[in-house]
């Protein structure tokens, strides 16, 4: 990512709270310096982005008309993917695209559409992964709980309920309790 202002290499991106105002800056690093004390800290050059969730993009990408949206939100990949095929159809629109240009946006697309694809299976996995161990967890809390009650209710009964809770729900292979 490019820095609009000066157009170097962003490091990362920080978000500062004022009052209800959230201010965004691109951090530079430039590795470590030494202070007149002797002292180390990293040198890091900080430029003023935007007062908002929305940071222009004057210089970089203005040629694409990409808004570089706060980049720390939900749903920016779908603004700019949206914007980056709105620009090339205007391109194409107004003719303001030579031949070479076009073959080569046109070899980039069809690189990244194989690419693309790869991603959508790769995200489907990982969804369908993410959905699998929010369950093992949550039945491992289950068991805990169970697992928790269980004494404690033997316990203040006093011998009055001999059978454990957890039996009764679980008639593993097709044995009903009695
Ligand atoms: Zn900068």
């Amino acid at each position: 990512m490019i820095c609009p202002r000066c157009g170097q290499p962003i490091s990362y991106i920080e978000r500062q709270r004022r009052g209800n105002q959230v201010y965004y800056f691109a951090a530079h690093y430039y590795g470590y310096e030494r202070t007149p004390d002797g002292k180390i800290r990293k040198k890091v050059k900080k430029c003023y982005l935007g007062p908002s969730a929305y940071i222009e993009v004057t210089k970089t990408h203005s040629d694409l008309g990409l808004t570089l949206k706060g980049l720390t939100e939900e749903g920016r990949e779908r603004d700019y993917m949206e914007a980056l095929v709105e620009s090339v159809r205007d391109r194409i629109k107004s003719g303001r695209l030579t031949a070479g240009r076009a073959r080569e946006l046109a070899a980039m697309f069809s690189r990244f559409s194989e690419e693309f694809k790869e991603l959508a299976r790769e995200l489907s996995e990982y969804a369908a992964e993410e959905v699998a161990h929010k369950e093992t967890a949550k039945e491992a809390v289950n068991e805990t709980v169970a697992a928790k009650k269980a004494p404690e209710r033997t316990l203040t009964r006093q011998g009055g309920l001999k059978r454990s809770p957890l039996r009764t729900l679980a008639p593993i292979g097709g044995q009903s309790a009695r």
